[in-house]
């Protein structure tokens, strides 16, 4: 069969500019995938009866009405939206910092104004915030810093937040009031019956083929299509001629405990356990009615496992911008997603993008 595009990888990336394709211009798709599923990191599926994300917690949350509307088309959404809890000292308190983080951590009774009295005393003066340590302690000070930011960053990433640009730690805000959900979108869901489903509804097409437990490098040479798009890690792409760039990996461990609920809320993060950076329990996620027994995840970081994170250092930027100048060059490929571009997108992000690039350079 001949193929007007070749994807490499059935994430999010791949599958929304598969469905554009397939569904827009009436053109034959062949999706290749290495894993044995659909859905890249946002895949889920049902253990014991339960909802599970196999690469931890995924919550979509955008300000992009054009992004949400886009998916509302092959979903609904359960109306959830995050929180969070650290455990420190004993406590559990809401994470971002938020009035009622430092009221549960130093047993206190402050509001607004007093809060913002209370950080002018605490944080450091920084003219030039270089790392992601600085952010924290430009905004918060050392102590919030050490309790909350400062160990959870090293197991995360293998480095001090020193190290760190400061774009990780900046995804978490700070507020001075009582909000004390993770994220402040406009649009905040979780699909309801799942991300696999949401995929397998957005590739319901004729035009689409996919392969699965394929990597692409093992068949392209014997397929017959006229573009490529490539969704994997660009090191690999070109044969790593630059040299590997580095991933934060995670490790993903699935327990089901028999309980109705086993915390408070859908995530406890644990800053200062050696080994994992937080727990993640699913029904909290999903509301969904399981007695008896529940199912929760550990995510333990290190440099091998599941590729979850550019590592977002001069060395490895700069690396990458090799592979970048590379990139530009390629007339018949197009390059979309997290692993190919090198960066931390959001899903709202990745399907921006590959929104972008259909109506762009494909259309
Ligand atoms: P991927 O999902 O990685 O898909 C790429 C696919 O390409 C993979 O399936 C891979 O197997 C395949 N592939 C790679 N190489 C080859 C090859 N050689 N041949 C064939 N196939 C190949 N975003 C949010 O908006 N909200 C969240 O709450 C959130 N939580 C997250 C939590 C974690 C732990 C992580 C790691 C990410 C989280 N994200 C979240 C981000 C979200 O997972 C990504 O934005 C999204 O999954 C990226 O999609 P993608 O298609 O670019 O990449
Ligand atoms: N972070 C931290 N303590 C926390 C939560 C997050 O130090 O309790 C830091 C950590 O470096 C992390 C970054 O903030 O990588 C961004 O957190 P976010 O929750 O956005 O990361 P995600 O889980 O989405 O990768």
């Amino acid at each position: 069969m001949d193929f007007d595009y070749v994807i490499v990888g059935a994430g999010l990336s791949g599958i929304t500019l598969a469905e554009r394709i397939a569904n827009e211009l009436d053109q034959k798709v062949l999706i290749i995938e290495k894993r044995n599923h659909i859905g890249g990191n946002i895949y889920d599926y049902e253990k014991d009866g339960i909802l599970v994300q196999k690469y931890g917690p995924h919550i979509f949350h955008t300000n992009e009405k054009k992004v949400y509307d886009y998916l509302s088309k092959f979903t609904d959404w359960i109306d959830y939206e995050h929180r969070v809890l650290s455990y420190v000292d004993d406590k559990l308190v809401p994470m971002p910092i938020c009035i009622d983080t430092l009221n549960a951590l130093y047993d206190l009774d402050l509001d607004e104004n007093s809060m913002k009295k209370w950080i002018d005393e605490n944080k450091e003066d920084i003219d030039e915030v270089k790392s992601s340590e600085d952010v924290v302690l430009k905004n918060a000070g050392r102590d919030i810093y050490n309790k909350l930011f400062k160990n959870y960053t090293e197991k995360q990433w293998g480095t001090s937040a020193a190290n760190l640009s400061p774009s990780v730690i900046s995804r978490i805000p700070f507020r001075f009031n009582h909000d004390d959900r993770y994220f402040e979108d406009t649009y905040q869901g979780i699909p309801k019956e799942g991300f696999t489903k949401m995929c397998e509804n957005m590739i319901e097409s004729d035009n689409i083929h996919i392969g699965l437990n394929s990597d692409y490098k093992d068949y392209i040479d014997k397929i017959s299509y006229d573009k490529l798009i490539y969704t994997g890690p660009i090191d690999y792409f070109y044969d790593y001629k630059y040299g590997e760039l580095l991933y934060r990996c995670l490790n993903f461990v699935t327990e089901i405990i028999d309980v109705d609920s086993y915390q408070e809320v859908a995530v406890v993060n644990y800053p200062n356990d050696p080994y994992f950076t937080r727990i993640t329990e699913f029904k909290k996620l999903t509301f969904q009615e399981v007695e008896g027994r529940t199912a929760i995840m550990k995510e333990y970081p290190g440099f091998n496992g599941e590729l979850c994170y550019p590592y977002p250092t001069k060395e490895y930027l700069d690396k990458f911008k090799l592979y970048e100048s590379e990139m530009e060059k390629e007339e018949n490929v197009i390059f979309a997603g997290r692993l190919a571009k090198y960066k931390y997108y959001n899903m709202d992000l990745i399907v921006k993008d590959a929104l972008e690039i259909f109506e762009n350079k494909i259309k």
